[in-house]
């Protein structure tokens, strides 16, 4: 094993290539408040990112009556502008740099009066992703009782407290500009209006950048605050747990924060998060269609709450020879830097590339399909380019199965494929003119490639890329049908799935589900005890049936338990005799060689895929209420050890939490019954519950 050294936050060595050394920075002026104005940009400005520092205030802007007093003796004629203000937040005491990074920390006394709470901290992301990072003792206990310095200076710069930079001023947090479709429709710009990146560091793991969710206004907020409640942080912090536990591809979590600032939203003000979260690139395909939106996104240019561009932005764009056209410099280096920087440079084309993309989203969303993941917001500014999980809002996990249900006000679970595809076609409206490029050139466009492109080139390329990648919607299709096929197969415990099998096992056990009303996660967990060789022992099935009614569709009327029984009694027939079939067996045989028999073997499989513990909505309701009751009335070791606490289980899915060999909950107290009453089902009433969309 190699051994990791590690650094505090303001030490990790940044990756050869930065981001802002290799694409264009927008301009913003240097007046404090320029990152705080909303500040819209046509499609043709080449840069996609903005300097933006962390910086928590109300919005608009407030001061107490005493600092107005004392700005005012200070004021020039005695006017006070609102950059007098933000001032106060402009670093100007810093620590010696780093010798080997260059970065050094930066604070004002003002930032020094934000009092920053570190609830929580994934240790097993960060190793993962950033095992060079040191952060101190991170344990619940540790928290009250240890002092640390590397976790301090975490504690510092996720919150904002101090700011990171490099000693030549040509490295610091930024923030990104995109668009996109939401629901169909050009949006404009949209965000990021509340992510800001602190930094991006490389290990043996590869790239990682960390991104604070919820830290004020940056230029692309558009009316917005840029802060996040708790509840929502809460929500994505575990969310993205929750995912990689079951191998879903997704951005991590690395830590969430509170702190006395209060968030006003429409129920009033509630306590605030920061969410720091982890992935090799935030990028999406929004930052595509900023450059070059698609057909639908040309030529508009009334942008939602941003208004329109600004005017000198409009002006150039009007007079533009390309009649509207996108920044095609900007997508290529864009379009560059995720090929190779950030996807380890292994597609030789970016047609290649494009078709590595959408394959990653085919298989996100096929497995999201097979673990009742709802994502709630699919629009295409929610699409990772890495094919992650990413931003969770209204989420949700199935409960009872229904392939129609909607767990935000937008999205159908069956309809998420369909969404995702439509996002993907953005994206490849957008690269139309790099891939009919390169086919017409069989080369990669190289820098000033489109400077002398005339509205006619542009419109051949377009042609030419569309024939280029012509069936990559098929293509797109097909994976996830065999994504799901595979991940089908596995939680079914079947090893040679063939397509009867789909209608057979998978199709018809969800339809007895959606007769039964029942419980999506734990049937498939009974089913991980079902044992297929016992099919002809007397009362076996019979006995296993009555089980599965009681734990899986508890709520179905009396007059249809024994119907229901005797239609999964049926089908548990079928099952056991394909699982019996002679290949099948000798398939596990193959795998359990030495191991305690192939039963056993495959019943842990099934258990390893196959969730006990589910992040149900009432599981996060029930999580969040506690911890916004303990910060508000300032018990911070509460609202950590229930985040804790839900933050193992979403870790650890597979584990039993009170459980018995056949799969029965049996009588547990203490921390075993909160476990297992977390793992449950709970209260009716929250089963399918919508959460709000305001965060
Ligand atoms: P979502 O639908 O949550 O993905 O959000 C769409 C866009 O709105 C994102 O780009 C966010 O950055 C932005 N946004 C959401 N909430 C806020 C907020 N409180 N302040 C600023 N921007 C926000
Ligand atoms: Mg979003």
């Amino acid at each position: 094993m190699t051994h990791t050294p590690t650094f505090p936050i303001h030490r990790l060595p940044l990756p050869r290539k930065t981001l802002q050394a290799s694409l264009a920075r927008l301009a913003l002026d240097d007046e404090p408040s320029s990152q705080r104005r909303s500040t819209t940009f046509a499609p043709n400005g080449r840069g996609i990112w903005a300097r933006t520092l962390p910086l928590w205030t109300d919005w608009p802007l407030r001061i107490t009556e005493a600092e107005a007093a004392e700005f005012a003796k200070n004021a020039e004629g005695g006017v006070v502008t609102a950059n007098d203000v933000l001032r106060r937040w402009d670093p100007v005491d810093f620590e010696a740099a780093d010798e080997e990074s260059g970065l050094r920390l930066g604070t004002s006394s003002h930032r020094l009066k934000l009092a920053p709470v570190l609830l929580g901290v994934v240790e097993s992301a960060r190793h993962e992703l950033l095992p060079h990072l040191e952060v101190g003792p991170v344990e619940t206990e540790a928290l009250e009782n240890t002092q640390d310095e590397s976790r301090d200076a975490l504690v510092d710069v996720l919150s904002g407290r101090r700011v990171l930079e490099n000693v030549d001023g040509t490295y610091g947090s930024w923030s990104t500009r995109y668009c996109g479709h939401q629901f169909g429709q050009w949006a404009g710009q949209l965000g990021d209006g509340r992510a800001i990146s602190l930094l991006e560091t490389a290990s043996e793991k590869g790239r990682c950048e960390i991104q604070v969710k919820g830290a004020g206004r940056t230029p692309f907020s558009r009316s917005a605050d840029g802060l996040a409640v708790l509840r929502s942080g809460v929500r994505e912090y575990l969310g993205c747990e929750a995912l990689a536990a079951l191998g879903i591809p997704t951005t991590r979590s690395l830590a969430i924060l509170t702190s006395p600032v209060t968030v006003m939203r429409e129920q009033g003000p509630e306590p605030s998060s920061l969410v720091a979260r982890i992935a090799p690139s935030f990028i999406r395909i929004g930052h595509f269609e900023a450059l070059n939106p698609g057909e639908s996104g040309r030529n508009v240019h009334t942008l939602f709450f941003g208004g329109a561009w600004r005017a000198e932005e409009a002006e150039v764009d009007k007079n533009d020879a390309l009649g509207g056209q996108g920044n095609l410099e900007g997508l290529r280096d864009l379009t560059l830097w995720v090929k190779d920087e950030i996807m380890g440079g292994r597609h030789e084309t970016v047609k290649e590339w494009f078709e590595d993309v959408v394959r990653r989203n085919a298989e996100t969303v096929a497995l999201w399909q097979v673990y009742g993941f709802m994502h709630g917001v699919l629009n295409t500014d929610n699409i990772s380019i890495l094919g992650l999980t990413i931003d969770y809002g209204p989420y949700a996990f199935m409960d009872t199965w229904d392939v129609n249900h909607i767990c935000s006000e937008f999205v159908h679970y069956r309809k998420q494929p369909e969404r995702v595809l439509f996002a993907l076609d953005s994206l490849a409206s957008s690269l139309l003119p790099m891939l009919g490029y390169e086919a017409k050139n069989s080369a990669l466009p190289a820098e000033g490639w489109s400077e002398k492109a005339t509205t006619d080139d542009i419109r051949q390329w377009d042609e030419a890329g569309l024939e280029a990648i012509k069936g990559w919607n098929d293509k797109f299709n097909e994976i996830v049908e065999e994504t799901q096929r595979a991940a089908w197969a596995k939680r079914f415990g079947i090893k040679t799935f063939r397509d009867s099998d789909d209608r057979d096992v998978v199709r018809n056990h969800l339809l007895l589900l959606t007769a039964t009303s029942g419980d999506f996660g734990v049937s498939l967990r009974r089913l991980s005890f079902f044992a297929p060789t016992r099919v002809d022992e007397d009362g076996y099935v019979r006995s296993f049936a009555r089980q599965w009614v009681a734990a899986a569709a508890s709520s179905l009327p009396s007059d249809s338990v024994s119907r229901a029984e005797e239609d999964i009694a049926a089908w548990l027939k079928t099952y056991a005799a394909r699982v019996n079939e002679e290949e099948e067996v000798a398939a596990w045989k193959a795998v359990a060689e030495g191991v305690e028999g192939w039963e056993a073997t495959r019943a842990d499989a099934m258990r390893n895929v196959n969730p006990r513990f589910i992040l149900r909505q009432w599981v996060l309701e029930d999580v969040i209420k506690t911890m916004d009751t303990a910060v508000t009335a300032g018990d911070i070791p509460a609202a950590r050890t229930a985040l804790a606490r839900v933050l193992e289980l979403s870790s650890n899915p597979f584990e039993p939490y009170g459980e018995d060999a056949e799969g029965n909950i049996s009588v547990c107290d203490g921390e075993t019954a909160e476990r297992a009453r977390l793992a449950g089902v709970g209260p009716k009433a929250m089963l399918g519950f919508q959460c709000s969309c305001s965060s």
